[in-house]
């Protein structure tokens, strides 16, 4: 059947939605596609809908390639397994929850190695039942902190999460490798520009762990580069702890006046004026900058941090909740400093903090702040500065904290040389989980001698709905949407122009050949103007179109390519074969 555009289920606005931040949103929303509910919550209407089934198709059909198997889990579930691995109060506020009718824990879930940890243990025993790899493509929840940009990050949103389970940790290696290529495979289908990246694990516990970007300015992920094939989320970059420093030589700490030096330039102008260094000239970075947080921890408990780095840095607030998951980041308000007389404001030094300190906050320093370092910082009092502060003489920290921002033309941590900085959105993520959730439920099965042992796994997701919206980011430009063919809603957009009847039938006509051959077409039969109809067919964004009109009367229709906006007269008998040409390739 052919879809026509007088029937279609679809508006297209003339202006933008006013909670647009993104170009993707903006036009998924003006051409019809999505529709928002709620923060973060939004229905697909049939444009939409096309295309994330065309997405879960790639999906699937790869996910089948490599021998994975779809089942389907339900998004309701019971708080008992997530308790036992103790995600329940992990996730904290990012889980919805709720209670049924006799006061039992549900919640819905925001992903599912627990009930595929289960599934397995329930009905497998034996090593020869592995390997294993199981799939679904299913809605997930995440009470997210800042749901943004559409379908971009939602509260509700489609991923494909799958699960590889493995006798041994080459078996593991191996799943994790095909999935790899699965992914790699998917997102070239997608027609995505994506770097793969080494990502933290984050809450989700393991180690071995990489994520596929998407690349785009706007982006919520900061990845590095170096020349020598170092790629990483900035999450996951660590920097080298550099060896500590011999100190013998190193003058007493001394208390200074630091009048007017309420910044890191000015506090280093006056101390290079009045207690000039004997080997080089103090710079920032030679000056500790402790900076407050308050952690809140899922339990509820809230733990007051101070984070010392180079002050010539600045804490990257990414990193910060990172390192610290499942713990939330707060600010550290001015109750809390009341609530710590010790700490002065501008002016905190390791003497309110540190191991010898009473005042409860945990000081955690940068990995560049070893023994026998010397610095400047706050004499915990206002308007003085302790120099010539040697880290584990004067000082010694709670422990190391890598957050310090990470900067353009920083060394690679592997020595591949400086890094750039380009910005990406997360599209997958793949994880060796190891025996985390195994260990946690139970999972065991007999090895060839008889012995049980515990099943190592993977955990595999992609963002099928995120795609949608990042394809769209990817293509998208000053006219509206631009799908690549693979995603497309439709193949072909038929449109009639004026009022002739003859055109209509010939456009008609077209459209059911194109039908017939196992084209997807889209027929424009509305009786609107021209100009409505060619604004709406960029706005929706469908590879090519086919214009009836005029031109009909000398046996000719025009063929548009949506991307390069180029048009070509085809004479009206071979426009089928033609079409057939453009669209299988
Ligand atoms: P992010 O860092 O973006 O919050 P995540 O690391 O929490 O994502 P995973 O748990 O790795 O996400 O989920 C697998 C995939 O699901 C992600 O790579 C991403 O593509 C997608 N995804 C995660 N959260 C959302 C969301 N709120 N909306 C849409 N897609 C999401
Ligand atoms: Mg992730």
């Amino acid at each position: 059947m052919i879809t026509r555009m007088s029937h279609l289920f679809v508006k297209t606005l003339r202006d933008d939605p006013a909670d647009a931040e993104v170009p993707s949103h903006r036009w998924l929303v003006r051409a019809g596609y999505i529709r928002r509910v709620a923060p973060g919550i939004y229905s697909w209407l049939p444009l939409g809908l096309k295309v994330l089934h065309n997405v879960e198709r790639i999906v699937r059909e790869e996910m089948d390639a490599i021998g994975a198997q779809e089942v389907h889990f339900p998004a309701l579930l019971p708080r008992e397994p997530y308790e036992a691995t103790g995600r329940w109060t992990e996730y904290g506020p990012n889980l919805f929850r709720l209670k049924d009718r006799k006061g039992a824990d549900m919640l819905l879930g925001p992903t599912h190695e627990e009930m595929f940890t289960l599934m397995v243990k329930d009905l497998y025993s034996s090593y020869k039942d592995l390997p294993l790899s199981l799939y679904q493509i299913q809605t997930k929840y995440r009470d997210e902190a800042r749901p943004r940009a559409g379908i971009l990050r939602g509260r509700e949103f489609v991923m494909k999460d799958s699960y590889s389970f493995d006798i041994d940790d080459a078996g593991l290696e191996a799943s994790y490798q095909r999935h790899r290529e699965a992914y790699i495979r998917i997102f070239d289908r997608l027609g995505l520009e994506y770097v793969i990246v080494k990502a933290d694990a984050g809450a989700m516990g393991g180690s071995a762990s990489e994520e596929f970007l998407a690349v785009a300015d706007n982006g919520e992920d900061t990845f590095v580069r170096s020349p020598g094939g170092y790629a990483a989320n900035v999450e996951a970059v660590t920097v080298p702890a550099p060896a500590a420093v011999p100190f013998d030589d190193a003058p007493a700490a001394h208390v200074e006046d630091t009048p007017d030096s309420p910044t890191i330039e000015s506090l280093v102008a006056l101390v290079n004026a009045r207690f000039p260094r004997a080997d080089r000239a103090w710079t920032g970075a030679d000056t500790l900058k402790n900076v407050l947080f308050m952690l809140r921890h899922p339990d509820g408990r809230r733990e007051p941090v101070a984070v010392g780095l180079p002050g010539d840095r600045e804490v990257d607030v990414k990193r910060l909740e990172t390192a610290v998951a499942p713990a939330e980041v707060e600010p550290f308000g001015d109750a809390d400093f009341e609530a710590s007389p010790g700490l002065v404001k501008g002016y905190i030094g390791p003497g309110a903090l540190g191991e010898k300190a009473s005042s409860g906050v945990r000081y955690l320093c940068d990995p560049r702040v070893v023994t026998g370092t010397r610095w400047i910082t706050g004499a915990d009092e206002p308007g003085r500065h302790v120099l010539d502060l040697v880290c584990g003489r004067d000082f010694t920290p709670d422990g190391v904290i890598d957050v310090a921002e990470v900067r353009e033309g920083d060394p690679a941590p592997d020595g591949s040389g400086p890094l750039t900085l380009a910005r990406g959105i997360e599209m997958g993520h793949i994880f060796q989980l190891g025996r985390k959730y195994a260990d946690a439920l139970g999972l065991q099965v007999l090895d060839q001698s008889g012995r049980l042992v515990t099943v190592t796994m993977g955990s595999y997701g992609v963002g099928v709905s995120r795609a949608v919206a990042a394809v769209a980011e990817n293509t998208v430009d000053e006219k509206g949407l631009c799908w690549p063919r693979e995603l497309a809603p439709f193949d072909v957009m038929v449109l009639a122009t004026g009022k002739d009847v003859a055109v209509f039938d010939a456009a008609e006509r077209l459209a059911s050949d194109l039908d017939e051959a196992g084209i997807g077409v889209l027929f424009d039969d509305r009786k609107a103007s021209p100009g409505v109809k060619f604004t709406d067919a960029e706005l929706l964004g469908i590879p090519t179109t086919v214009v009836v009109g005029r031109g009909l009367a000398d046996g000719l229709v025009e063929v548009r390519d949506r991307r390069s906006g180029m048009a070509e007269s085809v004479p009206v008998a071979d426009a089928l074969a033609h079409l057939v040409r453009v669209v299988r390739g």
